[in-house]
């Protein structure tokens, strides 16, 4: 294992010019911090959905309007960091890119997930060449390479889940990536993005920037995986919906991989499986605030029982909410005692394993099980 940190920073860690110098202070306290891995700005990857659904309904106005409020946003943005001129006729090239692929999809009246992964990857490539620039003005005594994610996160052709090559990252990594670290330089790059074995731009999956910065942490044999993003770590149920949820200080990959899979969007799903292979700590915390602290994920597991979280997650026709802890198996009368608590909300048992117990809810009544397990939580557990 090197001493090497990955740091990932999410959509609202980058959103303007004053976040993004958050982010980069976090990098420059951190000497450890070597491989930066960075998300569109928030809301881009959404914007970009908008602009390919425009292209596909032949509304040719809403299209330009939304091309150019993101080219807009960024150029603000570059102009509030000083940019550089070279970074500025990086820039171009890349709002170019939206706006020939835009055009694309105007002229076809239609996008393919292939498509739609060349569009999806001009937030990413657009952030990070804003952060890297950043980045390279603040540490002037360290070399920071601007790496195309897309050379080392080889992936299958499913364009929009694409699955990562391990062996062919880890391979990349030691020719492109591992050189410079062991040089003393930083590398920054994309969450989110890779491309398949015949040159073709893929995504992970909407919000799979997490994923990316594993991969890398997997690939380099890093010490330890960040991810800042807007709340100070996994919080006992999502702190935006229920306001005495409270922070977590640590989980197991297992109990968090459940939380994730389950609903709670912190992180996404699959991040700790990289993690997990190479027994590598992941760290989530805020970079609005890194002095909060946040949650570290590790192997290590509790002795004894315990509930420690709850989340929903919308399925099609139904909902289910979820309670996440250890040794749930070993509980006795566990699943009837909660499915009792619940009282006037209808739940139907759904799913048992060591770190979960689910119920089925109708999707109504969503909100009202997620706080109504979280009282269950505080109170009996
Ligand atoms: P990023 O853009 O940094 O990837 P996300 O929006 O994907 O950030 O994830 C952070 C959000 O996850 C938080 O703002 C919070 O609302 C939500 N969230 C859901 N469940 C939880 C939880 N159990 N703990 C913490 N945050 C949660
Ligand atoms: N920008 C991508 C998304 O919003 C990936 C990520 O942010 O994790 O889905
Ligand atoms: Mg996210």
């Amino acid at each position: 294992m090197n001493k090497w940190i990955v740091a990932k920073f999410g959509g609202s860690s980058v959103k303007d010019a004053e976040a993004m110098l958050r982010c980069s202070n976090v990098v420059e306290n951190n000497n450890d911090i070597r491989v930066v891995v960075i998300s569109a700005t928030q809301n881009t990857t959404n914007q970009l959905e908008f602009i390919a659904r425009a292209g596909q309904r032949g509304d040719e106005d809403t299209l330009h309007s939304l091309i150019n409020e993101l080219i807009q946003r960024h150029s603000k943005i570059a102009h509030d960091l000083f940019s550089s001129e070279a970074v500025r006729k990086e820039l171009d090239f890349l709002f170019d890119e939206i706006k020939f692929v835009g055009a694309e999809i105007l002229k076809e009246r239609h996008y393919t997930p292939k498509i739609m992964d060349q569009l999806y990857s001009l937030g990413e490539r657009i952030s990070s060449l804003l952060v890297s620039d950043l980045i390279r003005l603040r540490v002037p005594d360290r070399k920071v390479l601007f790496l195309d994610a897309r050379n080392v996160i080889k992936t299958s052709s499913d364009f929009q889940k694409a699955e990562p090559q391990i062996d062919v990252i880890a391979e990349k990594a030691r020719e492109l990536v591992i050189p410079h670290l062991n040089a003393g330089g930083i590398v920054v790059t994309q969450g989110f993005i890779g491309k398949d074995l015949l040159g073709n731009t893929t995504t992970l999956g909407r919000e799979g920037s997490d994923y990316s910065a594993a991969l890398f942490g997997e690939a380099i044999d890093a010490s330890l995986v960040q991810i800042w993003t807007d709340v100070a770590g996994i919080a006992s149920s999502d702190p935006r919906l229920v306001k005495d949820a409270k922070f977590i200080p640590t989980l197991s990959y297992d109990e968090a991989t459940a939380l994730a899979s389950l609903g709670a969007k912190v992180l996404f799903p699959t991040t700790l499986l990289p993690t997990k292979r190479k027994d590598i700590p992941v760290f989530v915390g805020s970079s609005i605030d890194p002095s909060l602290g946040g949650t570290t994920i590790t192997k290590n597991q509790d002795q004894k029982f315990k509930l420690k979280a709850v989340s929903t997650l919308q399925k099609k026709e139904y909902a289910i909410v979820s309670f996440v802890g250890c040794h749930l198996d070993q509980a006795q009368d566990l699943v009837e005692n909660l499915k009792n608590s619940f009282n006037d909300i209808n739940v139907e048992f759904y799913d048992l394993t060591s770190v979960s117990v689910s119920f089925k809810i109708a999707s109504a009544d969503i909100t009202n099980a997620l706080l109504r397990a979280h009282e269950i939580l505080v109170a009996k557990y």
